[in-house]
């Protein structure tokens, strides 16, 4: 592939790395006339917009150099974050900002083709109130309460998404979408990926993008992990890696999990698991929200269970942290508070060598409920304007 394509040319201003023609010329070698032509393709397209530079940086009483930008306006993305009983989407434009943004009950467990539907029903609705076009909306990505094998764009084997598993997402959620804007929403590209890495990437890009090695643990009703090693998505072979919610804890052989198996860690120390506990309590609560609606009210059971969990979940975290040796530990989720925090940092510097956690920053959410969403936009934008795929959508367009 040629190193100095349009696309390539793209990826240079994106990144901040040259955004002048001078600095295209000098990182690339190429000449002032296919810089020209280049840039030329990417005006038409309306992904590279010019504007005048600040005076200052063009000391020597020269005209100031006009500054390159990737214009984050010129097209949007459909987004939903999908948990097990609710969802939220969005329309963002390339940059990650909501243009328009509903959520609402929704249950995983309707199976693929319900949800989608309604999910198709969202968007539609949402790009309308957005008050853009349909031909705007470059991609969709979605995230998933289970693991995705990113190259099949399928769930495999999950075992929170009853009746998911190796359904064809993306076709399913193109008809859908289709099914309610016409022709014009047959043809987008749909993204799958997993929640917890999604909000990995999203945090890691948003508020530590100097962290090498960053991990995040998502502890809502179910628990799942992300991992971001060097800016990139780390999904193991075939994209279960994160999965830590179904280690299985020796000490509680009878806690019977979603998954079929005892003694999984999600079936002792999720939102789910606190929520029977709460239920059998005598406080009816459903899922990891209701937990969390018991934690901000400060109920005692509640915070108990949530610190006694925290406790489960650092011990797991103890190895996976030694593992990886990340510099931010990031607990992410409805049950993300104060009391299940306490509960990860008791076991988790416990158990770990001092010298794997001497650095490690263990923090909160930065992103909060937009996590999910903000890291499915990313993934879109970063998939459809890499230097290959802009190249080859570029030459569609001409
Ligand atoms: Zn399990």
């Amino acid at each position: 592939m040629n190193q100095s394509s349009a696309g390539h040319l793209l990826r240079l201003i994106r990144t901040g790395r040259a955004t002048t023609r001078g600095e295209l010329q000098r990182v690339t070698g190429l000449s002032r006339s296919t810089v020209g032509g280049r840039l030329e393709q990417l005006f038409r397209a309306g992904w590279v917009k010019e504007s005048a530079g600040d005076p200052v940086e063009a000391p020597t009483g020269g005209r100031p150099a006009v500054r390159l930008h990737f214009d984050t306006t010129h097209a949007v993305v459909l987004c939903a974050d999908l948990e097990t009983r609710h969802a939220r989407a969005a329309v963002l434009d390339l940059g990650g900002t909501v243009l328009a943004e509903h959520s609402g009950a929704l249950l995983i467990s309707q199976g693929p083709e319900e949800v989608l539907q309604r999910l198709g029903q969202w968007f539609a609705l949402l790009v309308e109130k957005a008050g853009v076009s349909v031909d705007a909306v470059c991609g969709i990505g979605l995230a998933v309460p289970g693991p995705v094998d990113a190259g099949l764009g399928q769930v495999v084997q999950p075992p929170m998404m009853p009746g998911w598993d190796r359904h064809p997402i993306a076709e399913t959620m193109r008809a859908a979408f289709a099914a309610q804007v016409g022709e014009a929403g047959a043809a987008i590209p749909v993204l799958v990926e997993n929640d917890a890495n999604l909000m990995a990437y999203a945090e890691q890009r948003h508020g530590f993008p100097d962290c090498s090695a960053f991990l995040l643990v998502k502890v809502s009703t179910g628990i799942g992990a992300g991992v971001v090693v060097d800016g990139e998505m780390y999904r193991g072979f075939d994209g279960a890696a994160g999965d830590i919610g179904h280690i299985r804890l020796s000490d509680h052989p009878r806690a019977l999990c979603r998954c079929g198996s005892y003694g999984c860690l999600a079936a002792v120390a999720s939102g789910r698991a606190i929520a029977e506990q709460l239920t059998a309590a005598g406080i009816p609560t459903t899922s990891g929200s209701g937990v969390r609606d018991q934690l901000t009210i400060g109920q005692p059971d509640a915070v108990r269970l949530a610190r006694e969990a925290g406790r489960l979940v650092g011990g797991v975290l103890a190895t996976v942290v030694t593992l990886l040796n990340p510099g931010v530990l990031m607990v992410a989720g409805d049950l993300a508070g104060p009391s299940f925090l306490t509960g990860v940092r008791e076991l988790l510097y416990q158990r770990a060598m001092p010298r794997t956690t001497a650095y490690l920053q263990v923090v909160t959410s930065r992103l909060g409920e937009r996590a999910g969403l903000t890291g499915a936009a990313a993934m879109v934008v970063e998939s459809l304007y890499a230097p290959d795929r802009a190249d080859q959508r570029l030459n569609e367009l001409d």
